[in-house]
């Protein structure tokens, strides 16, 4: 098992971690099997999306933040609920495909840690299963 660190710098944000995925698959020495991709927080999660066009994600971000407004009548105490319905309604884990030694994505596809209660230091769980 591996552990990226990343930190984020807004508020909400995606973050791309494809390339430090990829580095946890190579060096993992696996050719074939599955990559499970895990972000142990309650206010941030996981999306695999387009990472060519980077408004993209802005777009993800703005919308999520209209369908839960940062403001609202929301019973946790502690002012981030809207970040907890965004991280629950983004899912906190992905498993992708690895052949040759590489994630199987598509040709516009990344993995991004989806930040909605930032700036914070994140931790991501990446555990390489062989065929
Ligand atoms: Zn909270």
């Amino acid at each position: 098992m591996a552990q990226l660190d990343v930190s984020t710098k807004s508020k909400m944000e995606l973050v791309d971690i494809t390339a430090q995925v990829q580095k946890v698959v190579r060096e993992s020495g696996v050719r074939s099997g599955v990559c499970y991709i895990f972000v142990p927080h309650t206010t941030a999660g996981l999306v695999i999306n387009e990472n060519w066009d980077p408004s993209v994600g802005q777009d993800i971000v703005s919308q999520l933040d209209k369908l839960v407004p940062r403001t609202g009548h929301y019973r946790h105490l502690e002012g981030n609920a809207p970040a907890h319905i965004k991280s629950s309604l983004v899912g906190a884990s992905h498993f992708v495909p690895v052949e040759e030694g590489k994630l199987v994505l598509g040709t516009w596809q990344g993995v991004f840690l989806a930040e909605f209660d930032g700036p914070r230091h994140r931790h991501v769980v990446v555990k390489v299963i062989p065929d």
